[in-house]
């Protein structure tokens, strides 16, 4: 995690800080671009997320384990968070300087479109690869 950095939606009513960490990714499947309107490149940022007092942030629940943050006055796709709260991936748009962030990982990749595709090496992982290292450890059920 590096320093606290800020970041804004579109209408700028909802104005944030969070620690992101160096480095992007995207994820590719068919919920975040739903929800983004295109490629879905986030950044984590941990449970450092905060918004400024008033900020109109929707939360829309995706998963059981998963929601959605937008804000409700412009429509801006903000992040996804964690159900507990502990994990959030930020749009890398929202934040003053975009380029910081190196795009180097690609997950859902199985579910990109075929139309385009990112340039340069990335690590890709499929979905069935992402839910396997994020699966609870139980036995049955
Ligand atoms: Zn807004
Ligand atoms: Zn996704």
């Amino acid at each position: 995690m590096s320093d606290v950095q800020t970041g804004s939606c579109l209408c700028g009513a909802c104005t944030l800080t969070a620690k992101p960490a160096p480095e992007a990714g995207t994820c590719h499947c068919s919920m975040c671009r739903k929800f983004s309107g295109g490629m879905f490149i986030g950044v984590q940022c941990g449970d450092t997320l905060r918004f400024d007092d008033g900020a109109p942030v929707k939360v829309y629940k995706s998963s059981d384990w998963g929601e959605r943050l937008f804000c409700g006055a412009c429509g801006s796709t903000i992040a996804w968070r964690s159900a507990d709260g502990k994990m959030s991936a930020v749009s890398i748009m929202l934040f003053d300087d975009p380029g910081q962030f190196p795009v180097v990982s690609e997950i859902f990749h199985d579910e990109k479109p075929a139309s385009y595709a990112l340039a340069g090496e990335t690590h890709k992982m499929t979905g069935a690869e992402v839910l396997a290292m994020f699966a609870p450890p139980e036995e049955g059920a």
